[in-house]
């Protein structure tokens, strides 16, 4: 099978480090995608409500064959439901078209603090976990002030954030504030939504190895202790972007690296002062 390594969250849980994110993945191909990855030997998925192809990734896990326990399932609580009863309301949605009566990971998506509701969905996610019907729960896109105000708040510590993280956007500052709280980073759009893959430092480092940029970069956060859910519903690269636990990026490769960081990489809005 596919070497996966896990990663030991906060809560004690185990989440394999590499999962397939499917965001953009209709929900007509998701089935396809989730079932190809499973057999690539991935055992763990991102979605969210807002991909609207829950239903497909549910199909996709059914149709693969594989215990549900062997798979680590993650969703997210859209912005629009972030009150307390209606965050519980979307969580059995989200079961329901999942075709499953428990998550490995709900996360809120975005703290969307013009909506001022981010601490009372925590408590509802802290409900969740309670109940064992979402094993882990966690946030993503929450800047440092969004993590303390849920900690203090609450004393319920989420077991990982899923940020905007690439290496041309490297997060530095949060990822402190993270290990300082012992939170998990979880990064998104991993390959820089594909834009990196022609960057010539990158292809350089590709090539020395004899590797594809995509695993040169998912290789990158693995060795950066990163859990990492690149997207794709191409068979070969699915299969591709797993294949990158027979080769080591070197000190050299880590420094070049290093050095594509830049603030002005973003891709996504900045979380604290969205508005949707
Ligand atoms: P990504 O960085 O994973 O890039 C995906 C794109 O890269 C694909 O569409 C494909 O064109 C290309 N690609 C993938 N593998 C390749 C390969 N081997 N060779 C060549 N090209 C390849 O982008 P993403 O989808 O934005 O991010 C990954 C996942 O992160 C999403 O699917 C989703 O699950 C999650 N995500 C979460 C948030 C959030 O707010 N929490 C936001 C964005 C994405």
């Amino acid at each position: 099978m596919t070497h996966n390594p896990l990663m030991t969250l906060n809560d004690s849980a185990k989440i394999p480090q590499i999962g397939l994110g499917v965001w953009q993945t209709p929900n007509d191909g998701a089935a396809d995608a989730v079932r190809t990855a499973i057999e690539a030997g991935y055992r763990h998925v991102d979605t969210a409500a807002i991909y609207e192809n829950e239903q497909g990734v549910g199909d996709g896990i059914r149709q693969s064959g594989l215990p549900r326990s062997e798979l680590f399932l993650t969703t997210k609580l859209w912005n629009d439901r972030q009150g307390y009863d209606s965050a519980l309301a979307a969580f059995d949605e989200s079961l329901k078209r999942l075709k499953t009566d428990y998550v490995d990971l709900y996360l809120i998506h975005w703290p969307s603090p013009h909506r001022g509701q981010y601490v009372e969905a925590w408590k509802a996610l802290a409900r969740l976990k309670e109940e064992g019907r979402a094993r882990s729960i966690g946030v993503s896109n929450f800047a440092a002030e969004h993590l303390d105000r849920v900690i203090a708040e609450t004393g319920v510590t989420p077991a990982l954030n899923q940020i905007e993280l690439h290496p041309d956007f490297q997060q530095k500052a949060l990822r402190e504030k993270h290990a300082s709280l012992g939170v998990a980073t979880e990064s998104w759009s991993p390959l820089g939504q594909g834009a990196l893959l022609d960057h010539p430092v990158i292809a350089a480092i590709a090539e020395k190895h004899g590797r594809s940029a995509a695993q040169v970069i998912i290789r990158w956060h693995i060795q950066s202790g990163l859990i990492v859910i690149p997207k794709s519903v191409t068979p070969s690269r699915i299969a591709e972007n797993i294949q990158v636990f027979d080769f080591v990026l070197d000190d050299s490769d880590v420094a070049k690296l290093a050095d594509l960081d830049s603030p002005a990489a973003r891709i996504g809005p900045d979380p604290i002062t969205a508005t949707f």
